[in-house]
């Protein structure tokens, strides 16, 4: 991890939860699978909190009593309007460099973005020494629009003919991990209460047990892809209608299991290639293996009983997985009985990729890309890991932490210098067409 100042660190993330999260109301469901999670040892019970800590816990939530879901947008009422312009549907196809003569030292200057009409714009840094380009495009975005731009491993950016090749970075797109999610659904003989994850389990190997409850929610989880599941379910478990059901999944955090991403073209809206090589390694494996363990006695704890038929099995369960269209990894029908390789047949993202800009590796400690000036990366491509549940807080917390240290720098750089506040016109960045949208 970066050297990050502790103290600095929790106010940033105090900073981040009064403004946006919430104690969850835990109802039914979601009591079951906390008990369900203690009689199957992961003890002790920690109530709530935002610590990621050895037991069961009552994590935060970005749903407020109302059930409307709060969101990074909302930090924005926080700025000062005064000093940012948000420009929306603004597609990012390159960051522009100063030099690109070998042997000198290349500067960010601006970036050249297409609007909401197709229309393309460039888009350069005010002449200030203090101002520099800031990528936050994600771990997917941020290694893709870097390649784009001339930066990262220069056979790969060769062979897809990107214009320059502004600096050689073989660490650009390297390191991507994802940590991978099992899960098994649980129809329910009575009515759930809609959730998503309230409850978390982390045992002492450190992985994640967590679930959502109600039809939908289990079922959107994985999209449209469970066309035709509830047939199937009825089908396989021998019931009739399902209406109610929730999930259990597992997710191993900071998977050892690394991968790679890799430009398919120079369309920034074109996904990248990208191999997270879940499980691929050994301990990876055996802590899902341990981890479904739990699952399995949490599902046929008495805590969990009332929602759970009774003729089911917890390993029927994880059988229909196997049937479920989730991913497309060849099945093997033994799997449930092999709980390795079922960890593998039906193994999920949870969307908690990280990585392909990482601290030391592509940017310093002080989120600079290595080699570059002017330019800075802070996302989630600058993670090493990943925490094993609420992967945006960290996220947050990063973007405040840093903004923070971004403002103290440029006030003290400006003390040094005993330069005036700039005016806006020097911090903004300069547009080279009118067609702004200010909000
Ligand atoms: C379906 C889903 C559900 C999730 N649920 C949760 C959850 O419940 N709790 C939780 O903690 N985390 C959750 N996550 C994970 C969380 O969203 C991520 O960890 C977090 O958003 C990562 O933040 P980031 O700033 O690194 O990237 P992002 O949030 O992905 O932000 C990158 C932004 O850059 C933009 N961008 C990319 N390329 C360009 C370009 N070329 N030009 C212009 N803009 C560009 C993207 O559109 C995006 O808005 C979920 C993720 C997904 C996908």
């Amino acid at each position: 991890m970066a050297e990050w100042d502790n103290e600095e660190v929790e106010d940033a993330y105090q900073w981040v939860e009064t403004k946006l999260v919430f104690k969850p109301q835990v109802m039914g469901w979601q009591s079951a699978l906390k008990n369900g999670l203690l009689e199957a040892g992961v003890v002790p019970y920690n109530g709530f909190t935002y610590l990621h800590i050895n037991g069961t816990k009552i994590g935060g939530t970005i749903f407020d009593p109302a059930g409307h879901r709060h969101s990074a947008a909302n930090l924005l009422a926080y700025a000062n309007p005064d000093g940012i312009v948000v420009y929306l549907h603004a597609l990012v196809h390159k960051i522009l460099f100063t030099t690109t003569r070998e042997g000198e030292r290349p500067k960010a200057y601006g970036i050249v973005y297409q609007d909401e009409n197709g229309v393309f714009h460039k888009a350069e840094l005010a002449k200030n020494a203090m101002n520099e380009v800031i990528l936050s495009a994600g771990a997917i975005g941020s290694p893709q629009l870097l390649m784009m731009s001339g930066v990262g491993p220069k056979a790969h950016l060769e062979s897809h003919r990107v214009d320059t090749v502004v600096l050689d970075q073989p660490m650009v797109g390297q390191g991507m991990g994802d940590n991978p999610m099992n899960a098994a659904i649980v129809p329910s003989p009575q009515p759930v209460e809609l959730s998503l994850v309230q409850v978390v389990g982390i045992t002492k190997f450190y992985d994640f047990i967590e679930g959502g409850s109600g039809l939908n929610v289990s079922f959107n989880l994985t999209h449209k892809l469970f066309d035709g599941m509830l047939d199937l379910l009825n089908q396989r478990l021998r019931l009739n209608i399902i209406e109610n059901a929730g999930v259990v999944f597992h997710k191993v955090d900071g998977p050892v299991s690394r991968g790679y991403l890799e430009l398919r073209n120079l369309n920034p809206d074109d996904n990248p290639s990208v191999t997270f090589n879940y499980y691929r390694e050994p301990e990876d494996l055996k802590r899902c293996v341990k981890g479904l363990e739990t699952i399995i006695k949490v599902i046929n704890s008495k805590a969990f009983s009332k929602y759970k038929y009774p003729g089911v099995t917890a390993r029927e369960l994880l059988n229909v997985m196997l049937g479920l269209p989730i991913n497309l990894r060849p099945r093997h029908e033994t799997s449930t009985f092999n709980l390795t390789q079922f960890c593998i047949d039906t193994v999920m993202t949870i969307w908690h990729y990280h990585g392909g800009c990482q601290v030391g590796r592509v940017v310093d400690k002080d989120y600079k890309v290595l080699g570059i000036d002017a330019l800075r990366v802070i996302d989630g491509s600058t993670f090493l890991k990943s925490p094993g549940t609420n992967p945006q807080a960290t996220v947050m917390m990063l973007g405040r932490y840093m903004g923070q240290r971004i403002l103290r720098e440029r006030a003290a750089l400006r003390e040094k210098d005993s330069i005036a506040s700039p005016t806006k016109d020097e911090t903004s960045i300069c547009y080279s067409s009118s067609n702004k949208k200010k909000i």
